[in-house]
């Protein structure tokens, strides 16, 4: 790693050639209730020279927004402790075989957080998914999977080297899950873990803020909403003698052979997952809610997958009834119908509610308005890249947790999110979508971030790049992982990388 780089992870408090974590002098456990004092009142950037007052911090989850974000946070003096339930990094990109919970519960979370099937590859190209400054390139030193969209695998590893490069394992307690969080007069937090295994035991410790960073893609949603048009009621599924499973506890096609299957949904999970299923599935029909309703079309270059317009009903004798009234008897439904946020740990001293998939109020989808700064959300905008997202707000959170970034009045912070509500409305979106980023929000997000910070905005390839592989996705749905017409931005990318190594 050439000086560049190095000179950058000085800024991350490691020692050169070291794997030896290395805290600021200042990151040390503080008092009781100094954090606050300290905090408060938010002034505006302080000079760099200036030393960040530190704070004892308890970050939810070691998947990329947990990493991404105890690196920032320490980077910024503090002391964050990160809790993970699982015996390993990686979040989501921990692979794992359904628990046997799956098969008596297949529309269930089940126990297992992952929601990886073993053919997945990723939808984004590598150069645009990794890190701003820790690119997932394939010139990297432990490549296994070179290829442009790799296979899952590939990206654990890459979340892997960035733990290890960053030496964030020291910060990370395993299989310790985060069970409750309380707020205490004093405005400290009560952080209650078990350890998992043994005897459970549970213990509890008082931290100066919470970063939430558990993920939103394990606690599956389930087409079920009366009345609802996005997620209409099954109808008689109760009585529909067939198996349904949702998406989350899906690995492999093998089960499914010669069986006739319904996939609920067009999002990409359903995509994939109506493929990889057609391989050896008698017959896949896929019920997408936003096809007209008199939708029956054969797929490309597919003999046994059609597309159809949404279920109206199932009956008890195992058909599945359209809404143009056709039908199909089928073995099984896969509801790929997405998932919702969830924070069993929070109680109502967060001060935050989660209807409808709408965590509210939160300003810039990341503070509750009223605990701001002491609690904070990474990764909650969905249809955006999230390594970058997840680093830009860890960024922006860890400075204004030092207050050397301010944040508005509580005013001002609610006026930001009721102009984010009132632009749902004048979208028509449901409230669900309101951290649904797509339509080009998430880079003005972004860069408006980045700005916040005194970061570059994100770099113009990585957008077009973005842009081209929609493009390409959308013109060649079996095949853009494998052929694209942008090798120019990949040579531009591979250029900037050069800096980081
Ligand atoms: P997670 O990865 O879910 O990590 C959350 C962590 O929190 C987990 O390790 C969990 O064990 C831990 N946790 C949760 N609750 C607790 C608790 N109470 N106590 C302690 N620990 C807890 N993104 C891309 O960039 N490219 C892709 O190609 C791509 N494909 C995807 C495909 C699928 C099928 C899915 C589901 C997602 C995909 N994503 C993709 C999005 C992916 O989720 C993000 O890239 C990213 O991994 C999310 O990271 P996270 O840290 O927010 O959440």
């Amino acid at each position: 790693i050439a000086d560049t780089h190095m000179n950058e992870t000085n800024r991350d408090g490691i020692a050169h050639g070291s794997s030896t974590e290395k805290r600021p002098a200042e990151a040390r456990r503080i008092q009781a209730n100094s954090g606050s004092q300290l905090r408060k009142p938010l002034c505006s950037l302080l000079p760099a020279s200036m030393p960040s007052p530190s704070l004892r911090l308890a970050v939810v989850g070691a998947g990329a927004a947990g990493l991404a974000a105890a690196r920032e946070l320490r980077r910024e003096g503090h002391a964050p402790v990160v809790f993970e339930r699982a015996a390993a990094v990686g979040g989501t990109w921990l692979y794992a075989s359904p628990a046997p919970a799956a098969a008596a519960d297949p529309l269930g979370a089940a126990a297992t957080h992952s929601s990886l099937y073993a053919s997945l590859r990723t939808n984004l190209p590598r150069e645009v998914m990794g890190f701003l400054d820790f690119p997932f390139t394939a010139a990297r030193g432990s490549v296994v999977d070179a290829r442009r969209f790799p296979g899952h695998q590939e990206v654990l590893r890459y979340l892997e080297d960035f733990t290890q490069r960053f030496d964030l394992y020291g910060l990370v307690r395993f299989q310790t899950e985060v069970v409750g969080v309380r707020r205490e007069a004093g405005g400290r937090w009560a952080v209650t873990s078990r350890k998992l295994g043994e005897k459970g035991e549970q213990d509890e410790e008082l931290y100066d803020a919470v970063v939430v960073c558990n993920g939103h893609y394990s606690e599956p949603r389930v087409a079920s909403i009366p009345g609802d048009l996005y997620f209409p009621t099954l109808t008689g599924a109760d009585a529909w003698p067939g198996k349904q499973m949702h998406s989350h506890n899906y690995r492999v096609p093998e089960p499914f052979l010669d069986q006739v299957v319904i996939v609920i949904g067009a999002s990409a999970s359903a995509v994939d997952i109506s493929r990889d299923i057609a391989s050896v599935a008698k017959e896949v029909h896929i019920a997408d809610r936003s096809a007209p309703t008199s939708t029956c079309e054969q797929q490309p270059e597919y003999d046994n997958m059609w597309l159809h317009s949404m279920i109206d009903h199932a009956q008890g004798d195992g058909t599945v009834v359209f809404q143009d009234g056709s039908s199909i008897k089928a073995d099984v439904i896969m509801h790929c119908t997405g998932y919702l946020y969830d924070f069993p740990f929070l109680g109502d001293d967060s001060t935050i509610t989660v209807d409808d998939n709408c965590v509210d109020p939160l300003y810039k989808h990341v503070f509750p308005i009223e605990v701001a700064p002491d609690l904070s959300f990474i990764g909650v905008p969905w249809k955006v890249i999230p390594f970058p997202l997840f680093e830009l707000q860890s960024k922006w959170v860890a400075g204004i947790l030092s207050g050397r970034i301010k944040l508005p009045s509580k005013d001002e912070m609610m006026e930001d999110v009721k102009a984010i509500y009132s632009r749902l409305e004048t979208r028509g979106w449901p409230k669900r979508y309101t951290h649904n980023f797509s339509g080009g929000y998430q880079f003005e997000y972004d860069d408006w971030l980045a700005e916040q910070c005194g970061h570059p905005p994100i770099e113009e390839w990585r957008k077009l790049m973005y842009a081209a592989n929609a493009k390409n996705k959308a013109a060649r749905p079996e095949r853009y992982r494998d052929e694209w017409d942008d090798d120019g931005l990949v040579a531009l990318a591979n250029e900037d990388f050069k800096k980081y190594f």
